[in-house]
């Protein structure tokens, strides 16, 4: 590992002027949870915010992945290798489609479990204390919130995705005062920060063993599952409970009231489907400026798995995740893995990459970089990757013109209106010729 990087003497005032005011915080909590000086909490919308005396320590600062996440030094600190910006998927030793066998727990799971399952296995087997993982909150149900786990019964409660920004890496701070090493389970964001974290505090960093990275498309806007929940007529105060992804995989939108009535938001339309309507009204600046779709620079990282875009013997995967083994930690946790007879693990041959996975991959990083061009014309705040941003074609332009235009209407009426159409029977009719035209036009099948 490269050597310890001294913080420059900066205080948490440059991170309100240049990154949380500008909107290039990605509200990813590591400020939080790196301050040595406890100095620093979560407020409204997720933002971090002073509580106490800044002592201008700059830990905050040289861990923020908003305004610089160095490619180049990345790979080289993480892989040992040199960055390749034609490489869709980033550095992979390895894909794997794979589920645990604990129904319970692959039930459970966003995807096919996985996540929860090597969570279950490290701590079990005695390798992890913990896990810094996302659950809901128990006042507010609809609101997410960084979780340390340290029993299975936990674990097992955080599962499923939580499409939601939520500053989990605070929940770090708590680290300082235990013993022991931990899993942190991360969105791309969270794992620049994690890495940058590892070369400025040794001392923290000895703490996390595994960094486990899920793929992200976009995430959403804090106020984004009250809102679907207020469109479909249903009173706040009446909500039990709220999941992403309830009612059955792949799932969708679902709430259980206080009576015990059980509620999806909309069960004809594919969960992922709703999710890029839900993207476009909700997905913060920050995030349609990341280039990373994959959490790139994790030790694994995790996706969907969709069995009907292949033939054969993998057309009969449903109800899966998809691993992508990155690192030598990451080689050493699959052998655990395997070797556990706890897990179905598929290593998956690089020819039948999914292509559902690299198209959302491209489409996420050819977002940014028509974001990034225009903020680079316009001299208005970006993150800097430190790789010349390839410059994207007309059609590439015109693949992000909704999220340009969903992104210039902020009012809440316009929200409101899109969502009541998108959980009616005009909204489905919508989706079937979107799911139509996408048959003619794109081929997923592998
Ligand atoms: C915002 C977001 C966007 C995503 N976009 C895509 C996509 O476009 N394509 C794709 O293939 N996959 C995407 N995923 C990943 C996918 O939804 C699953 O999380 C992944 O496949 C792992 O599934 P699993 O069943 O193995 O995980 P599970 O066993 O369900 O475990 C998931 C783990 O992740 C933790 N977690 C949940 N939400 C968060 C969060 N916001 N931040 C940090 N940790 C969290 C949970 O606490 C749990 O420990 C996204 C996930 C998120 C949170």
């Amino acid at each position: 590992m490269s050597e310890t990087l001294q913080p420059r003497k900066e205080s948490f005032t440059f991170l309100l002027e240049n990154v949380i005011r500008p909107e290039m915080c990605t509200r990813c909590g590591m400020c939080v949870g790196v301050c040595p000086h406890g100095v620093l909490d979560i407020a409204a919308a997720a933002y971090p915010v002073l509580v106490g005396e800044c002592v201008s320590c700059g830990f905050c600062t040289a861990c923020c992945p908003g305004l610089d996440v160095d490619y180049p030094a990345l790979s080289r600190q993480v892989f040992d290798a040199t960055y390749d910006p034609a490489e869709l998927q980033g550095h992979v030793e390895q894909l794997y489609v794979a589920h645990p066998n604990d129904s319970t727990i692959r039930d459970a799971g966003a995807s096919g479990g996985m996540v929860t399952g090597i969570l279950d296995h490290l701590l079990t087997a005695g390798e992890i204390d913990g896990a810094v993982i996302v659950g809901m909150d128990s006042l507010l149900p609809y609101k997410t919130r960084g979780v340390l786990a340290t029993t299975g019964a936990e674990i097992q409660a955080c599962a499923q995705s939580k499409y939601c920004v939520t500053p989990s890496l605070a929940v770090l701070r708590q680290l300082r005062r235990l013993k022991g090493r931990y899993a942190v389970v991360a969105l791309p964001c969270q794992v620049h920060a994690l890495r940058k974290m590892q070369l400025v505090d040794r001392g923290l960093a000895s703490r996390i063993r595994y960094i486990l990275g899920l793929y992200c498309h976009c995430n959403m806007e804090v106020n984004g599952p009250e809102e679907a929940i207020e469109a479909s007529g249903i009173p706040l105060a009446e909500v039990a409970a709220f999941q992403f992804r309830g009612g059955g995989w792949p799932g969708s939108f679902f709430v259980i009231k206080k009576d015990g009535t059980e509620i999806p938001l909309q069960k004809r339309i594919q969960h992922k489907d709703v999710m890029n309507v839900m993207f476009r009204l909700y997905g913060p600046k920050r995030c349609l400026l990341c280039v990373d779709a994959l959490s790139e620079y994790a030790d694994l990282s995790f996706g969907d798995f969709w069995a009907f875009d292949f033939a054969g013997d993998m057309a009969g995967l449903e109800r899966c995740t998809l691993v992508s083994q990155r690192t030598a930690a990451g080689r050493e946790l699959m052998g655990q893995v395997q070797r556990s007879g706890r897990f179905v693990v598929h290593p998956l041959p690089g020819s039948r990459n999914p292509k559902r996975t690299l198209r959302m991959a491209r489409g996420k990083k050819n977002r940014a970089y028509v974001g990034l061009h225009a903020a680079m014309a316009g001299d208005r705040p970006h993150p800097a990757y430190h790789f010349a941003i390839p410059r994207p074609s007309a059609g590439q332009r015109w693949q992000v013109w909704s999220f340009r235009l969903f992104q210039r209407i902020k009012h809440r009426w316009f929200r409101m209106v899109v969502l009541k159409l998108l959980f009616s029977p005009l909204g489905v009719l919508a989706y079937r010729v979107n799911t139509l035209r996408k048959k003619i036009l794109i081929d997923y099948h592998a």
